[in-house]
């Protein structure tokens, strides 16, 4: 038995689509010929790339885990949208009838509307900075999961 007539055979023996004589044949054969040996072997390695490329790179549970992420920071982020929507509207009013039935009203003294003025301001300026501080948050947070 010759080399030309095994190699043939090799990838129908790794298909596993030879009859039960060609098996013996080329299993007689690999074992005594190197040449023809290497090469099955080399056809196995080929195969075994191929087939970890055509499977799918990630495993479920690491998409399942992706998709959770985006969702919850989806959540979050829509979460925050509907609060500051509320606070805007609210600080609104709030500001409104502030101004109409308190620092327009003549009868309250001035060193009281300036002591309000001063809390709701700086309540203000807390407010704007805690927010920005979760827009930064939220910014990085994108940039991180690029660089993943
Ligand atoms: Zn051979």
């Amino acid at each position: 038995m010759n080399c030309d007539k095994i190699k043939p055979l090799l990838v129908g023996y790794l298909d596993g689509e030879l009859d039960d004589e060609q098996i013996r044949r080329v299993e007689e054969h690999i074992a005594v010929c190197r040449e023809c040996s290497a090469e099955l072997d080399e056809m196995k390695r080929v195969r075994k790339i191929l087939r970890k490329m055509s499977e799918p790179t990630m495993p479920d549970a690491f998409w399942q885990q992706y998709w959770n992420g985006i969702y919850n920071r989806l959540e979050r982020q829509i979460g925050w949208i509907i609060f500051s929507i509320g606070m805007i509207v609210l600080l609104s009013f709030a500001a409104y009838y502030l101004i109409e039935d308190f620092f327009l009203d003549p009868k309250i003294s001035l060193l009281l509307k300036f002591g309000i003025g001063a809390v709701i301001l700086g309540a203000i300026i807390l407010l704007v900075s805690v927010f920005r501080e979760k827009m930064f948050a939220i910014k990085h947070e994108r940039y991180r999961e690029v660089d993943r």
